[in-house]
C-alpha cells in the first residue's frame, strides 16, 4: 500500500508520525509524499488550538469526493483530535475508517492490515455469492442504499465499510513506538520521545486530557534507541516529552529535591554514547531545574547550550490563574542559576498573551521578564480557549482580539531587537557548528547550528561535510542568522 501521512501540531506528533511510518515501512508499505498516489491517508492531528482541529477536519472532509471515486481508499485519524473527539468524528466524517487516540497509536499498522484482510475476504465472499466482487468494499452495504438515495437527491455521505475507534490508554504505546524512518538516509538529527502525557493541568492546556497521564520510558530503553540511531549516522538527538524534565518522577508534580533528577541521570548516560555529538530536549517545566540537573547541564559538553523554558506570563497573578506552580521571581532565579553555570547559554520560551483577565499591568510584568532574560526565540501565543479546560470557563474575563494582537506585536518587536543585538555581539567571534548541509533553495548556502541553536550560514567548503563539527568565523549577522566562513 502507498501511505500518505499528514501531521499537524508539535514535534511529538512529528515523532509519532515518523515512528508510525517506520512500522508501516517494516510491513512492506511505501510512504508517499504525493496525495495523488496514496491508497491510505493517515492524519495525525492536534488539539492544542481550535484552528488546528478545524484545518484537519476540513482537509479530511475534502477527501469525501476522492473516496467516492476510489472506494478502496483507507482513511484514518490518529493523535490528539482523535482522542479529544473520538466517535463523534465518525458522525461528522463517515468516510473515515479509523479513529485512534494517543494511547493506541502503536495499533495503526495492525488496523490497516486488518482492513486489507477484511476487504480481501469480502471480495472472495462476493465472488462465491455471484456478486460483483467490489460490492460493499470501501463503503458498507447499507451505504449502497445511501448512495442510491444520493442519486435521488439525498446528500448524505455513505459510511466507510470498516470502522474502528480505539481510545483506551495503553502504556505499551511508550515502548512500541521506537521505529525511525528516514528514506533519504542523510538525516543527522532525530527525535526521541522519552515521556508521554502530562500531569500538570495548566488551566489553559488540553494536553493532559488528550495525551493522558505522564509516563516515562526506562533509561536503558532510551539509551538503546539512541545508540542504534548513532550506528545509523545520527549525530544529534532531541529528547521529547510534554513535560520532559519530569522523566522518571512517576508523575509526581512536586518540585523534586535538589539531588533528585532522573532526567539528569538519563542525560548523563546518553552523554556516554561515543558517536552521539549533541543532545537537545523540549519542553521542560521550570520547577524541575534543580541543582542536580543544572550541574549536569554545566558538566556535560554534549548537552546543547540552548534551553527552551516556557514561562507563559511574568505576572504572578496570571501564573496562579494558569496553575503554573512558580512565580516570576522563581523563574528568573532558575534562569540566573543556569546562566551562572553555563555562561554562553541561550534561552527560548513559550508565552501566552491575553490570558483571561490579563491587564496592562500584568502584560508589563511579562514584558519585563521577557527583556530580563533576553530570549533568543519565543513562541508567542494569543490565548484561545479550549473547551474542557478551566480557563475556557472564564468567559467574563476574555481579552479582546485587538489587545491580544497589540501585545503580541510588542513582544515580537522586543524579540527582534534582542536577537539582532545578541547576534551582532557574535560578529568577529569563532563559533562551533554541527553542519546540516546545503539550503534546499540555494546550494551555495550551507548551514549549520551552534550548540546555542543559532543558525550559521557559510559557503560550501572543501573537506566539510554534513554531520561534521567545524568552526566558523562570523562576519555578519541578522536577527535570524549568523554568516561567516569555515576556519580550520
Ligand atoms: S506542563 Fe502545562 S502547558 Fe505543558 S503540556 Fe502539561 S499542562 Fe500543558
Amino acid at each position: 500500500m502507498k501511505i500518505f501521512i499528514k501531521t499537524y501540531g508539535c514535534q511529538m506528533n512529528l515523532r509519532d508520525s515518523e515512528a508510525t511510518a517506520g512500522e508501516l515501512n517494516k510491513l512492506g508499505h511505501e510512504i508517499v509524499y504525493d496525495e495523488n498516489e496514496a491508497d491510505v491517508f493517515i492524519f495525525n492531528t492536534c488539539s492544542v488550538r481550535e484552528k488546528a482541529e478545524l484545518k484537519a477536519v476540513g482537509k479530511i472532509g475534502i477527501l469525501k469526493k476522492l473516496k467516492k471515486k476510489k472506494p478502496n481508499l483507507i482513511i484514518g485519524i490518529m493523535g490528539c483530535m482523535a482522542q479529544n473527539k473520538g466517535e463523534e468524528l465518525l458522525k461528522e466524517l463517515p468516510h473515515v475508517n479509523f479513529v485512534v487516540g494517543t494511547g493506541q497509536l502503536h495499533k495503526v499498522p495492525e488496523l490497516i492490515t486488518n482492513i486489507i484482510e477484511e476487504r480481501d475476504k469480502k471480495r472472495k465472499q462476493n465472488i462465491a455469492k455471484g456478486l460483483d466482487e467490489s460490492f460493499g468494499v470501501g463503503f458498507d452495504e447499507a451505504s449502497e442504499e445511501i448512495l442510491q438515495n444520493a442519486k435521488n437527491g439525498e446528500r448524505r455521505m455513505p459510511r466507510a465499510d470498516i470502522q474502528e475507534v480505539l481510545l483506551e490508554n495503553d502504556e505499551d504505546v511508550l515502548e512500541s513506538l521506537n521505529s525511525h524512518f528516514d528514506d533519504t538516509n542523510s538525516a543527522i538529527s532525530a527525535f526521541v520521545a522519552v515521556t508521554r502525557g502530562c500531569n500538570r493541568f495548566c488551566s489553559y492546556c488540553i494536553v493532559p486530557y488528550v495525551r493522558g497521564r505522564e509516563i516515562s520510558r526506562t533509561i536503558e530503553d532510551v539509551v538503546n534507541e539512541v545508540t542504534e540511531l548513532t550506528v545509523n549516522g545520527i549525530k544529534e538527538v532531541m529528547l521529547l516529552g510534554q513535560n520532559v524534565a519530569a522523566f522518571g518522577l512517576k508523575g509526581d508534580t512536586k518540585a523534586p529535591a535538589p539531588e533528585n533528577s532522573p532526567f539528569a541521570d538519563l542525560l548523563t548516560e546518553l552523554c556516554k554514547i561515543d558517536k552521539l555529538k549533541r543532545i537537545r530536549f523540549v519542553s521542560p517545566y521550570p520547577s524541575y531545574f534543580n541543582e542536580k540537573l543544572i550541574n549536569v547541564l554545566a558538566k556535560e559538553e554534549k548537552i546543547c547550550h540552548n534551553i527552551h523554558l516556557p514561562f507563559q506570563s511574568g505576572s504572578d497573578r496570571v501564573l496562579k490563574a494558569m496553575n503554573r506552580q512558580y512565580t516570576a521571581e522563581q523563574y528568573k532565579n532558575i534562569i540566573d542559576k543556569i546562566k551562572t553555570a553555563v555562561p554562553d547559554v541561550t534561552f527560548s520560551t513559550d508565552i501566552i498573551v491575553g490570558f483571561p483577565g490579563e491587564t496592562d499591568e500584568d502584560f508589563a510584568k511579562t514584558r519585563e521578564v521577557f527583556n530580563y532574560v533576553g530570549f533568543d526565540n519565543a513562541y508567542i501565543f494569543k490565548y484561545s480557549p479550549r473547551e474542557g479546560t478551566k480557563a475556557a470557563e472564564l468567559t467574563d474575563l476574555m481579552v479582546s482580539e485587538e489587545v491580544k494582537e497589540e501585545r503580541n506585536q510588542i513582544l515580537l518587536n522586543d524579540l527582534t531587537k534582542i536577537t539582532e543585538q545578541n547576534n551582532a555581539d557574535l560578529c568577529g567571534s569563532v563559533v562551533e557548528i554541527l553542519v546540516e548541509g546545503a539550503s534546499k533553495r540555494n546550494s551555495e548556502r550551507w548551514s549549520g547550528r551552534t550548540s546555542t541553536n543559532k543558525v550559521v550560514i557559510f559557503p560550501p567548503t572543501d573537506g566539510v561535510d554534513v554531520g561534521d563539527i567545524v568552526n566558523v568565523k562570523i562576519d555578519k549577522s541578522s536577527s535570524m542568522s549568523l554568516f561567516g566562513k569555515v576556519v580550520f
